[in-house]
């Protein structure tokens, strides 16, 4: 459920690109807040699942919105037939509980929502929660971890200089040509020879964006299409399919994206 800290039994599969795990482990060890920068699909969310296992740490995602508000977060009182009551919020449970607390797309939720985190990212480890009073002082190894797409709606949203000196930032990208193919083939099923087509495909895909593609062909939508080939469809059809189509409305972008994918099939 979103929200709720997950305990994750098994090890999701992370293959690094540089030295982020060690990065990481030390901002852990160190309580600094970390910043994930990078596009969508390019395993921003499987690095904090992963880093959340390898320390030990239960896990609290919330994706952000535009409509969530400060207590979304915090928390807010209910009303029962005999009274209210508090009920903490995902953010709060993370802190008493000692979770890594996992903000997605944190551009998206509104100021006045983001300036809660701001006590919790400098050596008071705090939370103010103002309708109880209460002060509530981070468990050890809680963490704030936050991601964000640089690319995305970049002049009509950004993070507030306020908000983002408060945390280390690090790098995604799509991983490196090697390291993407061995991922989508592992993570789709597909075979070694289709997983390096689809990244090379990719790769020309992604050097449309000069042409005006604002949306880039991610890790995850190369995986998409290696589930399709892996599951028996054509691979002209898996590509159309899950990584054409998905992209772009513009009809003059679908067939120059058609024609590359023809090329290299
Ligand atoms: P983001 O959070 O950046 O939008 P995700 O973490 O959801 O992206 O990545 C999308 C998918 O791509 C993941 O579910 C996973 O299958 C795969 N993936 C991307 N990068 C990696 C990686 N370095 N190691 C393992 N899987 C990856």
């Amino acid at each position: 459920m979103a929200g709720e800290a997950t305990r994750l039994q098994d090890e999701p599969y992370y293959l690094p690109s540089g030295r982020e795990v060690e990065v990481f482990e030390q901002c852990h060890a160190r309580h600094l807040a970390v910043l994930l920068k990078g596009p969508t699909g390019c395993g921003k969310t499987r690095f904090v699942e992963h880093m959340a296992w390898r320390l030990g740490r239960p896990l609290v995602t919330i994706s952000c919105h535009d409509d969530l508000t400060a207590s979304d977060l915090v928390g807010r009182f209910l009303i029962r037939h005999d009274g209210t009551a508090w009920q903490d919020g995902p953010l709060t449970r993370a802190v008493r509980e000692g979770a890594i607390c996992y903000l997605d797309e944190v551009v998206e939720a509104r100021q006045d929502t983001v300036v809660v985190l701001h006590p919790l990212t400098d050596y008071r480890r705090v939370l103010p929660i103002d309708k109880t009073g209460e002060l509530v002082e981070a468990a050890p190894g809680f963490q704030l971890v936050v991601s964000y797409n640089p690319g995305y709606q970049r002049m009509l949203k950004d993070l507030k200089p306020s908000t983002r000196q408060r945390f280390v930032a690090l790098d995604f990208d799509f991983p490196p040509e090697d390291v993407e193919a061995r991922i989508v083939e592992r993570e789709s099923g597909a075979d070694r020879a289709s997983a390096h087509a689809l990244v090379s495909l990719g790769q020309r895909l992604r050097g449309l964006r000069d042409r005006g593609l604002a949306e880039v062909p991610s890790t995850r939508l190369l995986i998409n299409a290696g589930r399709l080939i892996a599951s028996g469809i054509e691979v002209r059809q898996a590509c159309y399919a899950a990584v054409v189509s998905p992209l772009s409305d513009d009809p003059s972008l679908l067939s120059a994206m058609r024609d590359l994918v023809d090329a290299s099939f």
